[in-house]
């Protein structure tokens, strides 16, 4: 089936279906090419391909069988025209913005950000004369403030990591519209299955493919959605000059995890609200973070934008550091790591690992505390991890 026929179909079936031709050899599950480039019948077609006057493979850096089948699912999932592959997440995000910005441009974004997404804006963009402007996540009026005249894009994550902060994608497209920039949302956390940014105004959409959409902790990449222009001719063409690509093998990877897409959310989802509620109710927990969980600020905002809370919780013990660490080593299950979005149970200190680079300042004004853990809740029994949990949280 071709990628125009699919618009009467379900996402979960385009997450299972979508985006492939079967070879001559009629395999059922799709194939992996591993191959650089390949091989014209003549001159004239080679140098045809070379022009772009016949469509057709040409390099594996630009174009690959493999990573176009990943490429036009995941944009049929997440209601896109177009969606590019690369090496990682982060290399998705610096290709956006390296396709769309130049010196003198003006980004705004949320404080709330993956740490290292602010480093590249910190460190890096900065360094080629973007400027970016951090405000809350949460709070409109600071974005209607930071906007000005070369404002070029809005950047966040909702819900955000690791706060679980959402973000009123609705009221933010709307001040982007009006300010003239795009609205570009990482949706890391919540994937089409459960959030589906472009629908509620959303210009482009950034994946980190080595979370949810692998789901199971094996391989790196990225992704970027948006309509032809933008992404199909700017990020595209970034991506085949300056070479941030996916490879086809991680690509077959991504594929396979895209058709367990939808079950792997709701179980995630499942298992991360009754553990958020069990976590609300020890007393040696101070507070949780958690969407589905009608404590969380904006509960009744998430409920209009997402289908379910996603699979990360997070809470702060009472205590400090000590105490959280405590928590950490006790465990004898969960794994001590800082991925997140696999079938494993993950715990992870923010503040010492993904956020240790972030000064202490914005730090803590971004609520990344001592105290603070993350649970990226995978797919055992809920009733184990919460009994990893207990041990050291029994202790304190
Ligand atoms: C992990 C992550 C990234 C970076 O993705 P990599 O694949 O590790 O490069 C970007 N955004 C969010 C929200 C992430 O969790």
């Amino acid at each position: 089936m071709s990628f125009d026929s699919w618009d009467d179909f379900d996402m979960q079936t385009i997450a299972v279906r979508a985006g492939y031709e079967q070879t001559p050899e009629q395999e059922n599950s799709e194939a992996i090419f591993p191959t650089s480039s390949f091989r014209y019948a003549s001159a004239q077609q080679a140098a045809d391909r070379f022009s772009g006057a016949e469509a057709g493979n040409v390099y594996s850096r630009y174009t690959n069988p493999t990573v176009r089948t990943f490429e036009q699912r995941l944009a049929l999932m997440e209601g896109g025209e177009e969606c590019v592959g690369t090496a990682s997440g982060m290399s998705a995000i610096l290709s956006t913005f390296m396709a769309l910005c130049k010196s003198g441009d003006h980004v705004i974004s949320s404080q709330s950000i993956f740490g290292t997404t602010k480093m590249l804006f910190s460190k890096y963009l900065s360094k080629f004369g973007v400027e970016v402007t951090f405000v809350s996540q949460t709070d409109i009026s600071e974005w209607e403030f930071a906007v000005k005249e070369n404002t070029k894009a809005f950047f966040l994550e909702t819900p955000s990591n690791p706060l679980t902060e959402v973000a009123d994608l609705r009221a933010l497209s709307a001040l982007a519209k009006q300010s003239d920039a795009l609205l570009i949302v990482d949706n890391c956390f919540c994937t089409p299955v459960l959030q589906r940014p472009l629908e509620l105004g959303a210009d482009i959409v950034i994946h980190s493919a080595t979370k949810f959409l692998d789901g199971q902790g094996r391989v790196i990449g990225g992704a970027v959605v948006g309509n032809e222009q933008v992404v199909g001719e700017e990020v595209r063409g970034f991506m085949r000059t300056c070479g941030p690509s996916m490879s086809p093998f991680n690509a077959w990877i991504f594929l396979k995890g895209l058709e367990t897409l939808s079950v792997r959310m709701k179980a995630h989802c499942e298992n991360a609200l009754d553990l958020a509620n069990w976590l609300e109710s020890h007393p040696k927990v101070e507070k949780v973070f958690y969407p589905g969980l009608e404590s969380h600020p904006q509960y009744e905002l998430a409920q209009t934008q997402q289908s379910a809370g996603g699979g990360l919780v997070s809470f702060r013990v009472k205590g400090g550091k000590k105490e959280a660490w405590k928590v950490i080593d006790n465990t004898k299950m969960l794994s001590i790591t800082a991925n997140l979005g696999d079938v494993k149970t993950i715990i992870t200190h923010s503040a010492s690992t993904t956020h240790s680079r972030v000064p202490l300042e914005d730090r803590l004004k971004t609520g990344i505390t001592d105290n603070l853990i993350r649970i990226s809740v995978g797919l055992e029994s809920v009733e184990d991890i919460k009994k990893d949990l207990a041990r050291g949280l029994d202790l304190i």
